[in-house]
């Protein structure tokens, strides 16, 4: 029997404590490096579907998850002129159709989530880290701050702009993806009653360079709303560059009565750029491998990267354990079982930007085609396909 194994996490974001949570419950010694100075709850909504959601129960959050979220009747996507849906996809039946509830929740609740359900000694903060490297029997992490630490395997859980895959891999990094987006948190309580229904909603209108998706987060407390638009340049990286709700609503001015009513009420609004990656060509060398993010960032179009990186969290966690004894060959099962899936749902995520508008029905049946011939399936089997995954059972066949 060999000693307790120890893994070093790159990364305090939702992938990198998700995989913590999961290694720890299979007995082994974990450390996180972060290079902020703070955990701090900053983004914006997070959609969590059935397949994410079953992670939380194997790992026993799942009533966290329930009392921080709220439950949507479905996602409806509406012309922004009528505020007509011409396309519904009901969730509330999302148990005994996709095997477990869906959830949508404020980004800080669900990492504050995360983060409780570890003890805070092995988080370390202001660790920025600056190289990776894997040898015979460890891996060493060095940091910004001139430490090196060494480690049984390093997980790259870095994020978009993953130091770890840039160190390891090599490659271009993330770009910009030419689209930026408006956010808004809107307080329920300084809002008329009938001012949002309990759908996911995305707001479309003619030509496709502008959408807008509002939804209840907090427990229905409050109202995330999201307005994307087409821009050829983008300088920042940070998530919060302050502007108004005067910017936003000069270019959605052409919208229906019901959604500008509903921008009409944004206070405190914050603008950034939507960053893409491509895949990447490989994940694992030798000790090291890449988790979320880091390997696989999408688009928010079909809400699935940290849903994709709390499937790799498990299923990571479970290929570790089985192969205590030889963690490069883990890690190497794990990337095989989760490379083709998160790389196709990257790709789906990249040509749904092309369908964000009002269509009409040859625009639909056109985007139908295009599902079926690039990824064998129409939009509601592709829904089965991302919500009724399930990443335990899918972990105990390939075991
Ligand atoms: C607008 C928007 C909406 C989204 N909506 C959804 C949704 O509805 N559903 C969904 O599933 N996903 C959604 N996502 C995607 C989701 O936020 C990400 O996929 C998810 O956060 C990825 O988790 P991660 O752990 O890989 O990276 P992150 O959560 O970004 O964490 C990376 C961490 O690594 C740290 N770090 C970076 N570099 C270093 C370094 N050199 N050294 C040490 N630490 C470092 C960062 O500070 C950060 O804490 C959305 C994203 C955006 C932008």
């Amino acid at each position: 029997m060999s000693a307790k194994k120890h893994i070093a996490i790159v990364g305090g974001g939702l992938g990198g404590l998700a995989a913590a949570i999961a290694l720890r419950q299979r007995d082994f010694d974990v450390e996180v490096y972060e290079q902020a100075a703070e955990l701090g709850a900053f983004g914006a909504g997070i959609n969590l579907s059935a397949n994410a959601v079953k992670v939380f129960d194997a790992l026993g959050l799942k009533g966290r998850l329930h009392e921080v979220s709220f439950e949507p009747q479905g996602h409806a996507w509406r012309n922004w002129t009528s505020g007509v849906a011409a396309r519904l996809l009901p969730l509330d039946e999302s148990v005994s159709r996709y095997g477990s509830n869906y959830y949508i929740m404020h980004r800080g609740d669900l990492h504050r989530l995360l983060c409780e359900a570890l003890p805070a000694s092995i988080i370390h903060l202001n660790k920025r880290c600056v190289a990776v490297e894997s040898q015979d029997q460890s891996a060493s992490v060095t940091f910004a701050d001139g430490t090196t630490i060494q480690a049984d395997a390093v997980i790259g859980a870095d994020g978009i702009h993953s130091a770890v895959r840039r160190h390891v891999f090599g490659g271009a990094g993330a770009r910009y993806a030419g689209t930026m987006c408006w956010r808004s948190l809107l307080s329920v309580a300084d809002l008329p009653a009938d001012i949002h229904d309990r759908c996911v909603n995305h707001w479309t209108g003619v030509g496709h360079n502008r959408f807008v998706i509002s939804y209840f987060v907090r427990q229905g407390k409050y109202i995330n709303i999201l307005a994307v638009m087409r821009q050829p340049e983008w300088h920042s990286e940070s998530w919060s560059v302050p502007s108004t709700r005067e910017e936003m609503l000069e270019s959605f001015s052409d919208v229906g009565p019901n959604l500008a009513r509903l921008l009409g009420h944004a206070k405190d609004v914050y603008k950034w750029g939507q960053f893409t990656g491509e895949p990447a060509a490989q994940w694992t060398k030798g000790r090291v491998t890449l988790l979320g993010d880091a390997a696989h960032a999408m688009l928010a179009t079909w809400g699935q990267g940290a849903c994709m990186s709390f499937e790799d969290s498990y299923i990571l966690a479970r290929w570790l354990a089985r192969y205590r004894d030889d963690l490069p060959a883990g890690l190497l099962r794990y990337e095989a079982i989760r490379k083709p899936r998160a790389t196709r749902i990257q790709a789906m995520s990249r040509l749904e930007v092309r369908f964000k508008k009002q269509s009409s029905i040859w625009d639909k049946l056109y985007r139908e085609w295009i599902y079926l011939s690039r990824f064998g399936s129409t939009t509601p089997g592709i829904y089965r396909w991302i919500y009724g995954y399930d990443p335990i059972k899918q972990w105990e066949q390939a075991a």
